[in-house]
């Protein structure tokens, strides 16, 4: 291919759009690092223009291109490539129109690659971006390849496509987050602070939530570069830890036990295989976790995000089997569950309840304690929201009504009830509270919280 067809291409490339329109109740919609719903925010919407040829070509050619460019505008690409792919292998094809073709091909295959990243199928989309980028700088392929790089967590390589995506597109904010969240992952802070000073100039015309978005991690980049520069990493089997050196040296060893040991418990609990790319884990100090966190609740004891983040608290450090190995036994069942639904919420009460109940199971804590005065039972709907919306008494009341359904269904079910809802988690669609009812063995989910209702009235411990 020579310069000017390469400049050709580069012209015709198709552009995404930003963020569309998906799971209108999911808080982190336009997120596009956070767990695997990037992937839907990442959804390709080509420019609905081929390159208009200069000169018309024979007729039965005219047809066939005219064919393409229907099927590819409709988002038939696919088909579009399929037709091109004929045309191509035609031995009667013009000089003129076979270069049109082969002009094309990039654009065509990078807009497939993107559909595949539509259904998730990053696998099949990197091989197709491969091959576009063997013959084409095509940008979009090198975003999109980057972005199934991270998914895999290939760090490395996801950073240098991302980069040179960055630089042929300094305006898409999206490429920036994604980019920027690499560094992180290879504790580059200093870096991902300038990518992401960038989007504050280069984001006009974009969305203003993405801008919104970018400025707010870039507050929190800042934050991790100031505490990052002592920031360490540690590999084992299942885990990537980075911590701080000086004050986390001495519990590294006992951690990544305690994380080792219950992801083997979990996965035989959800029947599953243990993750197959490491779970990323960062340890902070408690007094730095609020600016690394903003507009979280300050009641957090940990957040899972697609990282699991664990402030440790000076009094942890002394007895690691306690509340510090509850907390990471509690953002580790958030981790395996968002593996598990591929990014996908689960219902609140569902995630918490069971994040509760399995870090306690079998240590000192398993045990259901009523509150002295109980009270009425959280409604449905509170149970059903994100918690994080809630003030500190709300919320510690949804988190304990949490655990008692989840301790109810393991009442009726057992510890299999966990097993046969990780393993008939829907290929597709939300995760809703009817579905775990229903396979708990209730008919809907108003009859299981009906019943749960009563037993909390009966003060009855699960
Ligand atoms: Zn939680």
């Amino acid at each position: 291919m020579n310069k000017s067809s390469l400049t050709n291409v580069i012209l015709l490339l198709v552009v995404l759009a930003g963020a569309v329109a998906y799971l209108l109740d999911d808080p982190d919609k336009n997120d596009p690092v956070k767990n695997k719903k990037l992937q839907a925010a990442l959804t390709a919407e080509p420019a609905p223009q081929l390159e208009v040829p200069k000169d018309p070509f024979a007729e039965l050619e005219m047809a066939t291109y005219r064919r393409i460019v229907a099927a590819y505008t409709t988002g038939d690409f696919d088909g579009a490539l399929k037709l091109s792919n004929q045309a191509l292998a035609a031995p009667e094809a013009s000089p003129a129109f076979k270069d049109w073709l082969t002009r094309q091909w990039p654009v065509l295959m990078t807009s497939v690659a993107w559909m595949k990243i539509k259904t998730q199928d990053c696998d099949e989309a990197s091989k197709i971006f491969y091959k576009v980028l063997g013959v084409a700088q095509v940008p979009e392929a090198q975003k999109g390849l980057g972005f199934c790089l991270r998914v895999s967590k290939n760090w490395p390589e996801a950073a240098s496509y991302l980069a040179t995506y960055v630089l042929a597109r300094p305006e898409d904010i999206e490429g920036r987050l994604i980019y920027s969240d690499t560094l992180e992952s290879l504790g580059r802070f200093d870096e991902a602070v300038t990518i992401l000073e960038g989007a504050q100039t280069a984001g006009e015309g974009q969305e203003a939530a993405m801008s919104e978005l970018a400025k707010q991690r870039l507050q929190a980049m800042k934050a991790k570069a100031k505490s990052g520069a002592k920031q360490k990493t540690e590999r084992s089997e299942h885990f990537y830890v980075s911590y701080r050196e000086d004050d986390h040296e001495a519990i590294l060893r006992p951690v990544l036990d305690i994380l080792e040991a219950a992801v083997q418990e979990y996965s035989e609990i959800f029947g599953v295989a243990p993750p197959s790319t490491p779970v990323e884990v960062i340890l902070y100090r408690k007094e730095e976790f609020r600016d690394v966190i903003p507009g979280g609740p300050g009641w957090a004891e940990g957040v899972f995000d697609g990282r699991m983040r664990i402030p440790v608290a000076s009094h942890m450090l002394n007895q690691v089997q306690g509340p510090l190995a509850t907390v990471l036994r509690h953002e580790l069942s958030h981790a395996l569950l968002s593996l598990r639904s591929n990014g996908r919420a689960w219902p609140t009460w569902f995630d918490e309840g069971t994040a509760q109940y399995l870090s306690c199971r079998q240590r000192d804590c398993d045990q259901f304690r009523f509150p002295p005065t109980p009270g009425v039972f959280s409604p449905v709907d509170t149970l059903n929201q994100p918690f994080v919306t809630l003030d500190s008494v709300e919320a510690g009341r949804a988190y304990l009504h949490s655990l008692y359904m989840v301790r109810g269904i393991v009442r009726k079910k057992g510890e299999l009830g966990f097993t046969d809802v990780a393993s008939r988690v829907p290929a597709t669609g939300p995760l809703t509270s009817e579905f775990i009812a229903e396979i708990s063995g209730w008919d809907s989910f108003a009859l299981l919280w009906r019943d749960v209702n009563a037993w909390w009235g009966q003060k009855e411990i699960l």
